[in-house]
């Protein structure tokens, strides 16, 4: 069996045409929506993911304001920034990118945004909202794998789910996000006694780990929808060898460039399962669409334009 290839593009292309076109009618309403995003320092993935969500918010017609405080702002200086875009009424969306520097109290920065502006879904608000099943906004890139898992008609609902990690922002919320849609989820961590027993009954793989090619092919259950976050930079040829075994046309992209990014499922998962997020290319694209989308749902819920007492059934609005 071949699995079916989920591409995360591909999708994200879709939500992009539903999303312009929601953008242009609320902005046509006086209600453009807006994103402010806030970058510290000069950490280049910082500067190259920042550059990549306002370059979306243009793409999309959606206003967009850049803040970019020294390397050295204080706690307080944080904290005033974050009060003014929480005061101004044309700010939607407010980002804080991660990570700040030492000297800056990253919780209290994160818990002072106005939750009604959580774009990224990290205020405890927003969790408890998540956890007790109401609507409020919730975190990007599980937010991206359910809207992949609904695209490509992939059914939850009592399906045994697997959450592989149970970090703040993918594994529990994913795990909630899974539970709420009616699947039965287990989550596993780093003291999980059987993993591969435990893949092995799963309908449906989410892998959050941080661990390339960690699931072996073998775990997985010979049809299961397979949805991969990690996002791991292999250097050593060993691994790249051992990754790889199958895919020679990777290995000899790797040979020539010297690193690759891969999942944390090996990539001979893709004999076995059912339906597969690739990566590059899966569930990386979604969670900036589901930004933008995270975006727009809270321009209609808080300026409350009659879309959102009504929402279309076909958009991208994350859940
Ligand atoms: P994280 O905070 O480091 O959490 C990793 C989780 O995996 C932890 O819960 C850990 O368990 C668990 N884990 C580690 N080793 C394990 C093992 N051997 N067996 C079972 N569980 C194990 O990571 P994260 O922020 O959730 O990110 C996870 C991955 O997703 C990373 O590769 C990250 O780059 C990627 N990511 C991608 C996107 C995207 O847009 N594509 C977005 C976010 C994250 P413990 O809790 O017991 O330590």
């Amino acid at each position: 069996m071949t699995a079916r290839i989920l591409d995360g593009q591909k999708i994200r292309d879709q939500i992009f045409v539903e999303l312009k076109e929601e953008i242009a009618t609320l902005t046509a309403q006086g209600l453009r929506p807006g994103l402010a995003a806030v970058l510290v320092g000069d950490n280049p993935a910082s500067q190259l993911y920042v550059k990549s969500k306002i370059a979306a918010c243009e793409q999309l017609g959606m206003a967009s304001w850049l803040h970019t405080p020294p390397a050295t702002v204080t706690t307080r200086e944080m904290l005033q920034l974050v009060d003014d875009m929480n005061g101004d009424n044309a700010v939607d969306g407010v980002l804080i990118q991660l990570p700040l520097p030492q000297q800056v109290d990253t919780k209290l920065i994160l818990e002072s945004v106005n939750p009604a502006k959580d774009v990224d879904g990290f205020h405890p608000m927003n969790l408890g909202k998540l956890v007790s099943g109401r609507p409020g906004l919730v975190a990007c890139t599980p937010a991206g794998c359910m809207e992949i898992l609904r695209r490509a008609n992939i059914a939850i609902e009592g399906a045994d789910a697997v959450v592989l990690g149970r970090s703040d922002i993918v594994g529990k919320p994913m795990a909630l996000l899974l539970m709420h849609g009616n699947a039965t989820v287990t989550i596993c961590h780093s003291k999980t006694r059987d993993l591969p027993g435990t893949v092995r009954r799963a309908d449906i793989i989410v892998a959050a780990m941080g661990k390339a090619g960690y699931v072996a092919a073998e775990w997985i259950k010979p049809g299961a929808a397979v949805i991969d976050v990690g996002t791991n930079r292999v250097t050593d040829l060993a691994e790249a060898e051992r990754l790889f075994r199958n895919a020679p046309e990777r290995l000899e992209k790797f040979r020539a460039k010297g690193s690759a990014v891969v999942g944390d499922v090996h990539p001979d998962a893709i004999n076995i399962a059912g339906a597969l997020t690739p990566v590059p290319g899966g569930v990386g694209p979604m969670t900036i669409a589901m930004l933008m989308s995270n975006t727009v749902k809270a321009a209609r819920l808080r300026r409350g334009d009659a879309s959102s007492r009504n929402p279309p059934q076909s958009s991208a609005i994350a859940r």
